[in-house]
């Protein structure tokens, strides 16, 4: 009665995680348990074994950026595919609707990833993509906050800031709306994530203790040293970034601003995994979650060390929305399996050999 049956045979997973330790465990009753006792076969051996992959800054709504209303058969395809890519978590930073949250309602999580999800995303009149988001009135900030937090998954999405014509981007909240929205998110249990491409907003919002900051392309190191005194977490979406340069065209002003922020944004790299900074990989609608090993690759490639890349997909959103690591007993069976050292061979991210969910193997 020890291990995992499949088939009639008892299955032991040997899990080798290339950032922690070797554990050996069984599966009852789809957690992880102490290993004991006899297993007809052991599984993982020769291979290395993460808990699961991390999408930090998805849209399970719909599949490409067009602020079109969330589709829910296609959002639970794309969740359904993105637990077989080995993505395990998804934080799903908000809509113009709830369809994240219907899917999180009609799938059960043996069929999908984890979901944590910001309601309907909050800007200001002219703040965002017209019609999009609720755009809150002077003195409204509060009430919309906490509806939204109530309505979501355990976040709270903003639109810091957004370009108005001739002018480049315009923040949409100051410094004491920043701070009300944390604090009025915080009592509802839920974190606040915060678009942000403008220059003076990412301070703002580091000093409000909002606690992710999405983009983020011209932080300033000391927002950097002070985001990692308090291990708060930054997703930059390098693939989204160039996305958008573009599409606006590499000549005009949008597409420069965003071209200098990624440099930026190459500089802090290094800097933010030294000052303790959780670095988070996020598709934002380039590709699905599925395709979110693409991401932290692209960090990689912009500065981020091997192992800090790898921590970035996996491990640190976990610990920045308070999961234990993995692995541990009495937790959900989940694991995702390579064939080699993916902190040695990153691109191996993209191909996992198999992934466990709550114990079955898919
Ligand atoms: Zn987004």
């Amino acid at each position: 009665m020890s291990a995992v049956t499949v088939a009639g045979m008892s299955h032991r997973f040997l899990l080798r995680d290339p950032l922690g330790d070797v554990v050996t465990r069984d599966v009852v009753d789809g957690r992880w348990v102490p290993a004991e006792g006899k297993a007809d076969t052991v599984v993982g051996e020769g291979l290395w074994a993460l808990p699961g992959l991390v999408d930090a800054h998805a849209h399970l709504a719909v599949e490409r950026l067009d602020y079109e209303p969330g589709d829910l058969e296609g959002a639970m395809r794309r969740a359904r595919e993105s637990l077989a890519a080995g993505v395990t978590l998804v934080l799903d930073k908000g809509w113009r609707d709830l369809t994240t949250i219907e899917v999180e309602r009609h799938l059960p999580p043996e069929e999908r990833p984890d979901i944590e999800a910001a309601g309907r995303i909050i800007a200001v009149d002219e703040g965002y993509f017209p019609g999009f988001a609720i755009e809150v009135g002077p003195g409204e900030l509060g009430k919309v906050v906490a509806t939204e937090a109530a309505a979501g998954l355990g976040w709270v999405k903003l639109i810091g800031d957004w370009p108005r014509k001739g002018r480049g981007p315009v923040a949409n909240f100051d410094a004491d709306d920043l701070r009300l929205a944390v604090e009025v998110a915080e009592t509802s249990n839920a974190r606040v994530a915060i678009h942000t491409m403008a220059r003076e907003v990412p301070s703002l919002a580091v000093a409000a203790g909002v606690h992710s900051i999405e983009h983020g392309l011209f932080l300033t190191d000391e927002d950097i040293a002070s985001l990692g005194a308090r291990q708060g977490m930054w997703v930059p979406t390098i693939r989204r970034v160039k996305a958008t340069i573009t599409q606006l065209g590499p000549g005009s002003s949008g597409a420069k601003l965003l071209s200098e922020g990624l440099q930026n944004v190459s500089r802090l790299l290094p800097l933010a995994a030294e000052a303790g900074v959780r670095v988070l990989a996020g598709t934002d609608l380039v590709g699905s979650p599925a395709q979110v090993a693409r991401e932290a690759i692209e960090l990689g490639e912009n500065g981020l060390g091997n192992r800090e890349m790898v921590e970035a997909v996996s491990s640190a959103a976990r610990a920045g929305t308070g999961r234990p690591r993995g692995f541990e007993s009495g937790g959900w069976a989940d694991a995702v399996l390579y064939p080699e050292d993916p902190v040695a061979e990153p691109e191996v991210l993209s191909h996992p050999a198999v992934v466990v969910r709550m114990g079955r193997m898919l």
